[in-house]
């Protein structure tokens, strides 16, 4: 029978698909002997089943009364016991952390008597009364669907009757007032009464966890960080330790190194007298940890080394929770913390050099979104700014946009395609869409660890928490500063979530050390982060079997590529070079009538084309340089159709029109397609147009003759696009091999060193690559197009149109036009490169799509045994990265 209940010392960090992060690290520190109040978990299993079926698992309520039995013989009291209650928190925890996006409940177990045993056991009725308020307070607003909204007026009224905006200031009669008032709401609301059975208020906290994996922010967070929606969350139930028990207690957060920048040291919050919520909430500003050395020195040395502890258990930088009760240190979290893009690689070189972990386990803890983070770019230092206030650098990067008051208001404006900063007094669960939206976050309350600070760093995104100076008034849609200055909804502001700063107006930005590394190669010693940088592509370019090439379509793109790390050019686009003022030159040629008008038109393209190609080759030299044959979708090369129409009306209208202008006419209403991209394109204009691929070929071999002749080596891979027969292949690679016999196309008598090959971007190529195999020397999978064709989706059009609908349905987790759908697209790849090699076993294999430059794309390429993946030059080095981590 499944068993669905666990002790923390049956289980650890290895079971976190089972126990959740949470669940298998407090298993994990048990069993380390650290001090962990004890408790159980339900399993992810038991959750699961209750969302299945819309009721928990038959034999969970036993199981449960079992742990709790054997919990209550440990702590020597039960749960909710009038005269001295024993209370558990409920805490949501799934496989991969989710800040604040479920449910937790604490203070299970208080009721109009417990609360009086409670008061009497701690001496202290305060703190009783207090613990029982959040108790309801949490209860109704998680457990019952209550908007939280109408507790937090009811404490709002309470401290203002008081004249006071501290809730410390509350005495124990104001509390108790307050449960009654909270109780009212309770029954007000849902009409029934706050449940006095402690067992019935366990029962129904673990479900509203369960329930909570459902929440709309839940899958809002889960689609943004690609989190599958099936795995469900265990639940923890843990007996309560107190903070809030007087000056002697507190609660805090910890990380044991700067989650920011990396930097070893003492970092995280404390907040005296309170519990867990308030740090994370950030509701009242927090000492920083170091405090607490003064406060209280043993408890601070016990952390301390309790953090050496974890991190050389863990090989990485942890952060933990933990809470003091009068004076007695105990551990309520642990995980593997999440840091900024800048820490990743600080830290994994560190570890590194501490010999926690080898380059092979450095490499796999960073990745190529992080090293992309890296690139962005930053204020330029020398531009004028107008500081407005300096908060605390929470997530670095920089952003600027116009300051807005609320989330709906971020995702509509960003909706219309403007740039927006979130300004919150401090952020929430509910924040989410509007910080997905915006191109970064500014609070005026709350810490590092808040809300805030830790979902902006997670998804990358900017920064600015805790600007105290800022007051923020959300319903009048503006903040003040402390000198008096009024920003209001609207107005620029940019905020630099590295040093904290933020600014009023628009600020120009420049290139970030990374960049300027990757470039240069050129490293500053005292750059920790550029050196770690270093150090890591170095192991990831010694690791990698792919090499890395990118998709360029000028000397200047290569040149970068190539210092970026490129080993070639895997896509030269050479409809690319015919945009702007040679755009009429290609418009002549498709129109040319006769074939006379033709030759001029290619005459007139071809010296260009051998210009062009000779500057790709010289930023490439010795490295293979793929360049496509033309493969424009006609319509973007002719004028429009009904702009041309109305222009031909009028000028009959004045008698004006000509016999060209009426002929060009009638040929773009030929030549007019519905679907221009499964239209006259790539192979199939080469065909439709007589002498055009031949032009190209003349240049491409031309050019490489004459450089060959300097001495300087060249290797042209001559690419047939949108290929679907071995046919259409066949009729281009003999045009090639007269063209190559041309003189000016011979080195010492012979044709210049070249490949022939085709873009495999239809599926009828994918499934018929053994017979094209026989003519060609390379295939380079076109995975845009690919994708395009085999699910039946307009590359252009749908991404703006139904595909959030399915993101939102979760029909894909993400567009297969960014990430390789490895089930279809990726079938339909593996199975070219089979069929293709059993042909051709020294077939060169490539792919030149967008997903080249995909993280997990290059994973998935990787295994399918490609030789390279081409991409643009700035993805080039995560390209490298990423192909790094694959092979290790
Ligand atoms: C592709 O289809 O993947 C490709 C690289 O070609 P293009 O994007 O130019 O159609
Ligand atoms: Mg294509």
């Amino acid at each position: 029978m499944t068993k669905f209940v666990y002790d923390f010392a049956e289980g650890d960090r290895d079971q976190r698909d089972l126990l959740g992060g949470k669940g298998a690290n407090l298993a994990e520190m048990t069993n380390l002997g650290l001090p962990v109040p004890p408790g159980f978990v339900i399993t992810t299993d038991a959750c699961r089943a209750y969302l299945a079926e819309g009721r928990e698992p038959e034999s969970m309520a036993a199981e449960v009364t079992e742990h709790l039995t054997a919990l209550e013989k440990t702590m020597g009291k039960q749960l909710g016991q009038a005269d001295d209650p024993l209370l558990v928190s409920v805490r949501s925890g799934a496989k991969f952390s989710m800040p604040g996006m479920m449910e937790t409940v604490l203070n299970v177990g208080l009721n109009d008597e417990s609360v009086r045993g409670l008061a009497a056991q701690a001496g202290d009725d305060r703190f009783a009364w207090d613990s029982y308020r959040r108790l309801v307070q949490m209860f109704g607003a998680t457990v019952l669907g209550i908007d939280a909204e109408h507790f937090h007026d009811a404490l709002e009224a309470a401290k203002t009757g008081k004249d006071t905006k501290n809730d410390l200031d509350l005495d124990a009669g104001d509390l108790s007032t307050l449960v009654e008032t909270f109780k009212g709401i309770v029954s007000e609301h849902t009409g029934r009464d706050f449940p006095q059975d402690p067992r019935e208020q366990l029962d129904l906290a673990v479900r509203a966890v369960f329930d909570s994996w459902n929440s709309p922010r839940a899958n809002i967070y889960r689609r943004q960080e690609r989190i599958p929606t099936d795995l469900g969350t265990a639940v923890s139930v843990c007996s309560m330790v107190f903070g809030n028990l007087g000056m002697d207690s507190g609660t805090g957060v910890a990380f044991t190194r700067d989650p920011a920048s990396g930097a070893r040291g003492v970092y995280g919050d404390y907040l005296q007298n309170a519990q867990g919520e308030d740090v994370v909430a950030g509701i009242r500003n927090t000492l920083p940890l170091a405090d607490l050395e003064q406060i209280d020195k043993s408890s601070y040395d016990e952390l301390m080394g309790i953090m050496t502890t974890l991190e050389q258990h863990y090989r990485d930088l942890c952060d933990i929770e933990f809470t003091i009760e009068r004076g007695k240190l105990w551990m309520l979290q642990t995980r593997v913390g999440k840091r900024t893009a800048g820490a990743a690689f600080t830290i994994a070189a560190q570890l590194i050099d501490e010999g926690l972990i080898d380059d092979d386990e450095a490499l796999r803890r960073v990745t190529g979104h992080q090293l992309a983070q890296l690139m962005f770019p930053r204020f330029d230092p020398d531009a004028e700014k107008e500081l407005l206030t300096t908060g605390m650098n929470a997530s670095p990067g920089a952003a600027g946009g116009k300051a807005v008051f609320d989330s709906e208001t971020a995702i509509a404006w960003a909706k219309r395609g403007e740039k927006v900063i979130l300004v919150r007094r401090e952020t929430n669960p509910d924040d989410l869409g509007g910080m997905i939206a915006a191109e970064g976050v500014l609070t005026s309350r709350g810490g590092r660890t808040s809300h805030a600070a830790v979902v902006a760093r997670g998804m990358g995104k900017t920064a600015v928490c805790g600007a105290e100076e800022l007051e923020v008034d959300v319903r009048g849609k503006k903040f003040t500063t402390s000198s008096g200055r009024e920003v209001v909804e609207g107005d620029v502001i940019a905020i630099d979530g590295t040093s904290g700063e933020v600014y009023l107006g628009e600020i120009p930005v420049s290139a970030s050390p990374v960049v300027s590394y990757l470039e240069t190669g050129e490293i500053d010693a005292g750059d920790e982060l550029v050196v770690a940088v270093d150090r890591i592509m170095g192991h990831a370019d010694s690791r990698r079997r792919m090499k890395v090439r990118a998709n360029v379509d000028t000397g200047e793109d290569a040149g970068l590529a190539r210092r970026f790390g490129a080993e070639g050019i895997g896509l030269c686009r050479t409809e690319h070079m015919f945009l702007g003022e040679r755009r009429s030159l290609v418009e002549d040629l498709v129109l040319a009538e006769s074939a006379d008008d033709r030759e001029k038109a290619l005459a007139a393209l071809l010296p260009l084309q051998i210009e062009d190609f000779t500057s790709l080759y010289r930023a490439m030299a010795g490295l293979p340089v793929t360049i496509r044959l033309l493969d424009p979708p006609l319509h973007e090369f002719l004028p429009d159709l009904t702009e041309l129409s109305v222009e031909v009306a009028v000028a009959r209208e004045r008698g004006e029109l000509t016999d060209k202008q009426e002929a060009l006419l009638e040929n773009v209403r030929r030549l007019h397609e519905q679907n221009p991209m499964l239209g006259l394109r790539g192979v199939r204009l080469g065909i439709q147009v007589p002498g055009l691929f031949a032009m190209q070929v003349r240049a491409i071999t031309r050019a490489a003759a004459s450089l060959a002749a300097e001495g300087i080596s060249v290797l042209p891979e001559i690419m047939v696009p949108l290929v679907g027969t071995v046919q259409e292949l066949q009729a281009v690679a003999a045009e090639i091999a007269v063209v190559v016999q041309e003189p000016e196309s011979q080195v010492d008598g012979a044709p210049v060193p070249h490949q022939v090959g085709t873009m495999i971007e239809l599926p009828r190529a994918a499934l018929v690559a053994a017979q094209i195999a026989e003519v060609a020397q390379f295939f380079s999978f076109g995975t845009n197009d690919l994708t395009q064709t085999t699910w039946g989706f307009s590359r252009d059009d749908v991404e703006s149109s139904f595909f959030s609908a399915y993101l939102e349905h979760g029909i894909f987790g993400v567009s297969p036009f960014e990430s390789l759908d490895v089930e279809g697209v990726g079938e339909l790849v593996e199975i070219a490169s089979w069929r293709g090699r059993e042909v051709r076993p020294d077939l060169k294999l490539g792919i030149c799509g967008e997903h080249g430059g995909d993280p997990d794309s290059v994973h998935f390429f990787h295994r399918s045994g490609l030789d390279y993946v081409s991409c643009s030059p700035f993805r080039v080095p995560v390209a490298r990265l990423e192909a790094g981590r694959a092979a290790v």
